[in-house]
């Protein structure tokens, strides 16, 4: 337990959370929407700081980040909590626990963290599986650590951190890629129990702040693959973050609370690629459905095929001092 970052003190012993974009209102003895911040006399504290409920030597293409440092190691971790409620959680048993349990999770120092990605020849360390913004202070406190000790820092996240907290953390910050899980405030309400506007706002302010981002989006038959909202998301990322930002469109399958809905067909998946590509985006993946040749990442250019994958494994790679190697074109991205 430690001292939370971001929260004011309000009238009697009540505080206002400035973390995230839902700024509880906390009355003593209660904590904020996600569970893991708790105010305890007028004193707002982060509940998992240090209590690692995960951690994981992963590919950095798992996260998906395809164009960070391709092919390296990504030391990846999580303590449990979210600010959403996403019906369709894949990590719902750490991200969804009952908002007023006992906090779970193996004790871990920042200094632990980093020694252990250092030891397992990782090249980045990704705060990742729940959301990164509610065991903030343990992200900050590494990652600044990290960064001294040559380690690149990524978000895998939902986009619904304040600004304030994301000017805190960018100078440390390498990359993110961020849900965005729809493109309307319908489903943002229905599904995610959140604000869409927030999000944009929100990934408007990673890009201000410099920090590479690629995008995903989960696509759910019926609730959020319509052409409608497909051309909306590819046109706000074009608009906004620029023709380079990856985006990957990857394959829903039935868990926790939305178990009504089928596997996202593959022919959808690739409609949503070719309405990026048509768009103007230079690099759309498809997610989840290894082999089908969406997740290649090909020159934009003259497009020679560049960087083959299998799932998260990376068959080939003909990129050479970050450039096709056919026509010279630069392959955006970081490490490439
Ligand atoms: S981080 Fe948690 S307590 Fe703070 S505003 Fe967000 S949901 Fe509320």
């Amino acid at each position: 337990m430690k001292e939370a970052m971001f929260y004011t003190r309000e009238s009697g012993d009540r505080v206002r959370c400035g973390l995230c974009r839902f700024r509880c209102l906390i009355v003593d003895g209660a904590r904020g929407i996600c569970g893991v911040r708790e105010n305890r006399n007028g004193v707002l504290h982060s509940l998992v700081y240090g209590k690692l409920c995960a951690e994981n030597i992963d590919p950095i293409e798992k996260k998906p980040l395809f164009h960070v440092m391709p092919g390296s190691r990504s030391f990846s971790i999580a303590t449990v909590g979210c600010n959403f409620r996403c019906r369709h959680c894949q990590n719902y048993s750490i991200s969804q626990v009952p908002r007023n349990s006992r906090i779970a999770g193996e004790d871990r120092t920042p200094e632990m963290i980093v020694k252990s990605a250092l030891d397992g020849h990782c090249r980045s360390i990704a705060y990742t599986y729940t959301e990164p913004t509610m065991f903030f202070e343990l992200a900050y406190d590494t990652a600044r650590l990290a960064r001294k000790a040559g380690l690149a820092n990524v978000f895998v996240t939902n986009g619904y951190i304040s600004k304030e907290a994301l000017a805190t953390i960018a100078p440390y910050l390498d990359a993110a890629n961020i849900d965005l899980k729809g493109f309307s405030e319908e489903f943002y309400r229905e599904i995610v129990h959140a604000r869409l506007s927030e999000v944009l706002d929100s990934i408007i302010e990673y890009r201000k702040q410099g920090i590479w981002l690629e995008l995903t989006t989960l696509i759910i038959p019926g609730l959020n693959d319509s052409e409608r909202e497909l051309q909306g998301i590819a046109a706000f990322i074009v608009d906004n973050l620029g023709a380079d930002t990856p985006w990957h469109v990857s394959q829903f399958y039935p868990t926790y609370q939305l178990t009504d809905r089928p596997r996202t067909p593959p022919e959808t998946l690739r409609r949503a690629r070719d309405i990026g590509l048509a768009a103007g985006l230079r690099y759309v993946y498809e997610g989840n459905v290894p082999g089908r040749g969406g997740e290649n990442t090909v020159c934009p250019d003259c497009a020679a095929l560049l960087i083959e994958r299998y799932g998260y494994v990376i068959t080939t790679n003909r990129i050479v001092n970050g450039a096709c190697p056919d026509c010279n074109k630069t392959i955006s991205g970081i490490g490439m």
